[in-house]
C-alpha cells in the first residue's frame, strides 16, 4: 500500500508538530516553510512561547526531542498580583504548575524541528506557499494542512461567528526578550511574574532560553486600547521599547519596578510590537477548484496572549488530529475533518479560548472568591496555578454557582488539578 501523503503549510508551532507526528505515522510529508533554519535565527524576535509539560509530552509523542539536551530554564509557577493604584498590591497569590513548563526563544525552537524534520526523513521545500500552490497540490492528491498562523493564507478560512467573542484587538501588545531581568525576591526567580492592573492591562515576564543558549527572561506588555498603558505606539525600535518598558513598570506596577532596573535586549531584534483580534474560524476552506485545505494552530483558534494558552492549544489541537488521522482509512476530507475539530473544540478547544477571555475581562463572582482565597491559602494558589495546564477544570468550576467553594474546598484538601491524562497514544 502506498503511503499517504501531506503537505503541511507553514513551520511553526502547529505544522512543526503535526509534520512530525505524520512522519511518525509513516505518512509522505512535505513541509513548506517561509524561512530557513539560518532566516529563523536571524529574524525579529518571535512569540517566545511557554508550553505546559503536557504540550510538550505531546510533542515527544509526535517525535519531538529537541527539549531534552536544552538548557533547564523551565518556569515552576505563577507570582500573581493585581493593583488598582499601579504602586501597591491589592491582591497576590503564588503557585507551583504540576511539572516545570518550558520556554524557548521560538526562533531557536522553530529551526532546531526544521532541521530534525530533515533528518528524519521529511522533504522540506523554502518558499512563501501562494494559492496556486494549495491548488496544485491538492490537484496532485497532496492532504493539505495549513498552518500559517495568524495572517495570511489563513484569512480564507471563514469566521466562525459564534464561537468568536470579539470583533477587535483586545490590547496592544510588547514582546522582549530581556537579559538583566532580576526580581528581587528569590523565590521569583523561575516564576512567570503576573501584574494586572483592571483600567490599563498586564505585564509579566517569565524564564526563556535565549536562542544563544542563555537563560533570560520574555516580558510581556498588554495594554488595554483606550487605557493609561495605551501607548505603545510611541515604541519604533530596541532602545525605545526599554525605555518604555521601564516607564510602564514605574506608573502600573511600580513594587516591581527594581526588576527591570538593569534589563537589556538579548539581541538586538529581540522585541516585537503588535496587536490581533482573538477569533475562532471554521476548520476547512474551499479552493477554488472546490478542493479543501484544512486549518490548524492560529489559523483556526487565536487567543490573547494574557494567559499564555495559543501555543498549548494548538499542540491539543495537533495531538487530537494526529489521534484521529491514525485511526482514519484513508485520507481526511472535509466532512470528516469538520467533525474532528468540532469534537476538539468541545473537548478541549473552547476552555483555552474561555481561559484566555477570562484573564482579559473583569472577573466573575466565582473567579474573584477563589483568586482571594489563593492569596490566603498556599493549596488554592497551587491548584490554581496548576489549571493554566488544562484550564477545562478551572472553567468547570467557574461556570458553576457554587465552583468557588467547591474549587476552594477539594483544594485544601489537597485536591490539585484533576487533569485528565492526554488520549491515549496514537
Ligand atoms: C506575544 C505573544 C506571546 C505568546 N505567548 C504564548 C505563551 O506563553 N504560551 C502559549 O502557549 N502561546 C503563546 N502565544 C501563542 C503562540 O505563539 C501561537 O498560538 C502559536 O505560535 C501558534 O502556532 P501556529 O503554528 O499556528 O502559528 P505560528 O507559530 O505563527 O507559525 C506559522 C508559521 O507559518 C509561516 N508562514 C506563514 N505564511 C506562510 C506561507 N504562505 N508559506 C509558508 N510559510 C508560511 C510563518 O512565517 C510562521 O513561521 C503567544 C503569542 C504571541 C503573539
Amino acid at each position: 500500500m502506498s503511503a499517504r501523503r501531506a503537505t503541511v503549510v507553514g513551520a511553526g508551532q502547529g505544522g512543526l508538530h503535526l509534520a512530525h507526528g505524520l512522519l511518525g505515522q509513516g505518512w509522505e510529508v512535505t513541509l513548506i516553510s517561509d524561512k530557513t533554519p539560518a532566516e529563523y535565527l536571524q529574524m525579529r524576535a518571535l512569540s517566545s512561547h511557554t508550553l505546559q509539560e503536557r504540550s510538550v509530552e505531546l510533542e515527544r509523542r509526535a517525535g519531538i526531542d529537541v527539549y531534552d539536551d536544552l538548557y533547564d530554564n523551565r518556569s515552576l509557577g505563577v507570582d500573581f498580583s493585581t493593583t488598582e493604584d499601579g504602586s501597591s498590591v491589592a491582591l497576590r497569590f503564588q503557585g507551583d504548575w504540576e511539572a516545570p513548563a518550558t520556554a524557548i526563544d521560538t526562533r531557536m525552537k522553530y529551526a532546531l524541528l526544521i532541521e530534525a524534520f530533515e533528518r528524519r526523513g521529511g522533504k522540506v521545500l523554502y518558499q512563501t506557499a501562494s494559492v496556486e500552490d494549495l491548488e496544485e497540490l491538492t490537484e496532485r492528491g497532496e492532504s493539505v494542512f495549513l498552518a500559517t498562523g495568524k495572517g495570511g493564507l489563513g484569512k480564507g478560512f471563514t469566521l466562525d461567528e459564534e464561537r468568536t467573542v470579539y470583533d477587535r484587538p483586545q490590547r496592544d501588545l510588547m514582546l522582549l526578550l530581556l537579559k538583566g531581568l532580576q526580581p528581587p525576591r528569590p523565590e521569583q526567580q523561575q516564576r512567570i511574574t503576573f501584574c494586572f492592573n483592571p483600567e490599563a492591562g498586564e505585564i509579566f515576564w517569565a524564564p526563556n532560553l535565549h536562542k544563544s543558549g542563555e537563560p533570560v527572561h520574555v516580558l510581556l506588555v498588554e495594554a488595554r486600547p483606550e487605557g493609561p498603558m495605551d501607548r505603545l505606539g510611541e515604541v519604533s525600535d530596541g532602545a525605545s521599547a526599554l525605555a518604555m518598558t521601564k516607564e510602564l513598570m514605574g506608573e502600573f506596577a511600580a513594587w516591581e519596578l527594581d526588576s527591570v532596573r538593569n534589563i537589556s535586549l538579548a539581541d538586538e531584534d529581540s522585541w516585537l510590537r503588535g496587536a490581533f483580534t482573538p477569533l475562532v474560524r471554521r476548520p476547512v476552506a474551499r479552493l477554488d477548484s472546490g478542493r479543501p485545505v484544512f486549518g490548524l494552530g492560529d489559523v483556526l483558534i487565536v487567543v490573547d496572549p494574557c494567559a499564555g494558552q495559543g501555543g498549548n492549544c494548538t499542540a491539543w489541537g495537533v495531538d487530537h488530529l494526529l489521534r484521529g488521522l491514525e485511526q482514519l482509512d484513508g485520507v481526511p476530507d472535509a466532512e470528516w475533518y469538520e467533525q474532528q475539530f468540532d469534537a476538539f473544540w468541545d473537548e478541549e478547544g473552547r476552555y483555552f479560548v474561555e481561559f484566555s477571555n477570562m484573564l482579559i475581562e473583569p472577573p466573575n463572582e466565582v473567579a474573584q472568591a477563589i483568586f482571594g482565597a489563593a492569596q490566603e491559602s498556599r493549596p488554592v494558589g497551587d491548584r490554581l496555578t496548576s489549571t493554566f495546564a488544562h484550564p477545562k477544570v478551572l472553567m468547570n468550576y467557574l461556570n458553576a454557582p457554587d465552583g468557588a467553594e467547591r474549587f476552594v474546598r477539594e483544594a485544601e484538601a489537597g485536591v490539585r488539578a484533576e487533569i485528565p491524562a492526554p488520549g491515549p497514544v496514537a
